[in-house]
């Protein structure tokens, strides 16, 4: 069964938009078999399955279009579409127009990009060539204003200047750059530290306008020569304190004296003039009766 339906479509009259239905009528619906004639009349070749047929938007009811798969080599997803017509009072309906169109699954080019438009960033090379496009907008004559003080400044005094300099647009894109990028503010090597480059004596600020936010590193282990946000930071700041520490822990001395070891070392030698009160039983050591309390370490 074809499908058979009414769809809107905005009509603009004397009256302002107007919403008309647009009927898909059985003479255009049934018009199956014509319209696969004329798909394989003009591809010379087998059309496959009728995928459906709707009515056209802007026909008032006057036109459909059936849709058939296309059995093309190197056409995968791809369809014939054959607008059929048919007059209001029409028994018949007649073919329009026969189009083959990639489907919603076909396999297509990408969106063409205009040749001025695919160099991107990072792609010139040495010995490359890229003259800025006519009217860019991040360039303007430099005899111009510039709002940038110090190109007027010099401008001024010796009466030279570029012949194009920085817009406020171009300067504020490039700004934005440098902010987003690996040497702005939110880079995790600014994140992780605790000094910034503003006050890092490697950091050479621009001049001109951007001279509050950016600088240059100058410090060739860190972003050597490279535009630096004031508020981004690395390790290798000028201030840069490590603390001096021994390679092991070492913990204060304790002298423990709270036990002592008895050494028995053999009889002693006779004493020519022996003191019971002073000395034991021959051959005895003399006994330590007493231990010390511990001494709490310093
Ligand atoms: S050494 Fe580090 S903190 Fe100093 S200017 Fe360079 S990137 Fe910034």
């Amino acid at each position: 069964m074809p499908n058979c339906g009414t769809i809107s479509a905005v009509m603009t009259t004397e009256d302002g938009p107007q919403v008309a239905e647009a009927t898909l009528r059985p003479v255009l619906a049934d018009a199956v078999a014509q319209a696969r004639s004329a798909a394989e009349e003009l591809g010379r070749t087998t059309v496959g399955e009728h995928l459906g047929v709707r009515a056209e938007p802007d026909s008032v009811g006057a036109a459909a279009t059936h849709r058939f798969a296309a059995a093309l080599p190197g056409y995968r997803g791809w369809e014939w579409s054959v607008v059929v017509a048919a007059a209001p009072d029409a028994e018949s309906a007649t073919v329009s127009e026969v189009v083959l169109l990639p489907g919603p699954d076909a396999l297509v080019s990408p969106v063409w990009l205009p040749w001025e438009e695919r160099v991107r960033a990072g792609d010139l090379g040495p010995g490359d060539l890229l003259p800025p496009p006519a009217d860019d907008p991040r360039l303007v004559p430099g005899y111009l204003v510039s709002d940038d003080p110090a190109v007027q400044d010099v401008a001024r005094d010796v009466g030279l200047g570029r012949r194009q300099v920085l817009s406020r647009e171009g300067r504020l894109d490039a700004a934005q750059r440098w902010f987003d990028g690996p040497r702005g503010p939110l880079a995790d090597v600014a994140v992780a530290v605790s000094l910034q480059c503003g006050t890092c004596g490697f950091y050479l600020p621009l001049a001109g306008s951007l001279r509050a936010a950016f600088g240059v590193c100058g410090n060739e282990f860190a972003d050597d020569g490279q535009v630096v946000h004031v508020e981004h930071g690395c390790g290798a700041h000028s201030d840069t304190v490590v603390a001096e520490m021994a390679a092991t822990p070492v913990s204060a001395l304790v002298h423990d004296d709270s036990q002592l070891d008895v050494v028995v070392t053999g009889p002693a030698s006779p004493d020519p003039d022996p003191d019971p009160e002073a000395q034991g039983a021959a051959g005895e050591p003399i006994g330590i009766d007493e231990v010390d309390e511990p001494v709490p370490a310093e």
